[in-house]
């Protein structure tokens, strides 16, 4: 029987790992550092308080995810956002002022909302309403999400929402993010309507023929996650599993033998394996490549990482100044805030707090472009989180308890020439047959995209070791 090791337990490896298990000739063994699985997947459950340390949700539209929940058995433990309170809010001017209805991701579709919105000055509408009318890009070259932004919407649109909304996702900084790399949708709007909100309103018309409902008949709202938090999906995968699983050890090193492997698995055991995945982020799988292929090793090393944290903090309700009915508010950078971001863990989603007495709020510290603010102490932390909430939301009590989770270096940022290098390192790693690269550092940051990576790198190593 072949066999394959998988190196990392993040939800890629998870992804990986179930997909090979599905070849009955294959064995397969899967290698995490950690003493638990999931990488960033990671929820804390305490005293009825569920923290999402890492990512809360997933996007319903990539399909993956749902359906490895129903392939798993989850399916019912899927959620939605509690939609009566959707709404996000910008901070801008000492305020905060509502996203208009019908903004999607930037594009306003909606004119009455967005032209009663305070958010965004009339020069700055004017200028985002000539999107209609500025011609298409000639070419389809590569470029930054600020440049694209700038041409197409204009400055305030990058301030105000681009650089939150959009650059918030990957934690990134617009000036540096590769646009084909990191939103490649935004490319094609362009390309094949001329202008993004003539693209967006096709969209919208498309989705609103479609079955609004997910399979079951179960409402789909625009993000999901599961009543027991996104560890739901990959404690269950864990134990779907039945390969071996080794967890609180590392592979700390790779050798290639012409045909095969030789892995070292701490510091006393080493496994021969015909395929390796490797699901680490791109600086650990460069430590690994760095005999095997060098050359790869030194491209993989040009992936910058980011810094950041997320920060819960738990309340009681009446300690609130107001109530928070809104799925929370983004900080844009131009307004040189601690925190870029606070989501309302519990009025977005159900099953998050003990009882309706309690409130949960999660701050959002660092990012590309605020780095060094993740690394501080804890204490410091604290200070800073606890008078951003005061100044923005009012709150001067002090919170119930709180958690920190910290992403050091660990966000991987798509910056211009991604795609290129990632093709530069699949050249290099043609000489090694059998090891296959997957994860977030790649193509796509997004849970739905590790898992469709993880189940890619999967059917490549089955691919190669069945001789297809
Ligand atoms: C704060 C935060 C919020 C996010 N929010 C969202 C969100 O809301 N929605 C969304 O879709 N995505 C979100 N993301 C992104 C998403 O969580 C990640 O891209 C995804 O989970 C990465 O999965 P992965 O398996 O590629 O990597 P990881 O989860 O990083 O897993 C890699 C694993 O490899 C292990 N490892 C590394 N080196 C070795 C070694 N030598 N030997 C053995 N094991 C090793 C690590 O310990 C780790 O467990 C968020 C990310 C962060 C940090």
């Amino acid at each position: 029987m072949k066999k394959v090791v998988v190196v990392g337990g993040g939800i890629a490896g998870l992804a990986a790992a179930y997909a090979l298990q599905e070849s009955k000739d294959i064995e397969y063994i899967l290698v995490e550092k950690e003493s638990r699985l999931g990488g960033k997947i990671i929820t804390q459950y305490e005293d009825g308080f569920l923290i999402e340390g890492g990512p809360d949700c997933f996007l319903a539209e990539k399909q993956s995810v749902i359906k490895l929940a129903e392939k798993i058995g989850l399916g019912d433990s899927l959620i939605g956002t509690n939609d009566q309170f959707k709404g996000t809010y910008i901070y801008s001017g000492n305020k905060l002022h509502s996203l208009p209805e019908g903004l999607i991701l930037m594009v306003p579709t909606k004119i009455i909302p967005f032209a009663l919105s305070p958010l965004i000055s009339w020069p700055g509408k004017l200028r985002m309403s000539l999107d209609f009318i500025l011609p298409k890009k000639k070419n389809q070259d590569d470029e930054t999400l600020h440049s694209f932004v700038m041409r197409r919407l204009g400055r305030e649109a990058l301030d105000k929402i681009a650089e939150p909304l959009i650059g918030g996702i990957h934690g990134g900084n617009p000036e540096t993010m590769s646009l084909k790399a990191s939103f490649p949708r935004f490319l094609e709007m362009e390309k094949n309507h001329g202008s993004l909100i003539r693209a967006m309103l096709a969209a919208r018309k498309k989705v609103r023929k479609k079955a609004p409902n997910a399979r079951g008949g179960k409402p789909r709202t625009y993000f999901m996650s599961f009543k027991k938090g996104m560890g739901e999906l990959t404690d269950a995968l864990e134990k779907k599993l039945r390969g071996r699983i080794i967890k609180g050890k590392e592979v700390t090193g790779l050798n290639f033998l012409g045909t095969g492997f030789q892995v070292q698995i701490g510091e006393d055991e080493s496994i021969f394996a015909d395929g390796v995945i490797l699901a680490v982020p791109a600086p650990e799988a460069a430590a690994l490549l760095n005999r095997t292929a060098p050359k790869a090793a030194e491209t993989l090393r040009l992936t910058p990482m980011a810094s950041s944290a997320t920060f819960t903090l738990a309340y009681k309700k009446k300690q609130m100044p107001g109530m928070i009915n809104s799925f929370g508010f983004l900080v844009p950078h131009v307004e040189g805030r601690k925190i870029n971001a606070v989501t309302f863990s519990s009025v977005k989603w159900d099953y998050r707090v003990p009882n309706e007495e309690y409130v949960l709020i999660r701050a959002f510290i660092g990012g590309a472009k605020n780095s060094h603010l993740a690394v501080v102490p804890d204490d410091q932390m604290c200070l800073w989180v606890k008078e951003e909430l005061r100044s923005i939301l009012g709150i001067t009590e002090e919170p119930e308890r709180y958690w920190i989770h910290r992403w050091i270096d660990a966000r991987p940022q798509y910056t211009m020439g991604h795609l290129e290098r990632l093709e530069e390192i699949n050249k290099d790693l043609k000489k090694v047959p059998g090891l296959v690269l997957a994860g977030g550092s790649y193509r796509g940051i997004g849970v739905p995209d590790c898992i469709n990576d993880g189940v890619r790198a999967a059917k490549k190593v089955l691919d190669y070791l069945q001789g297809n």
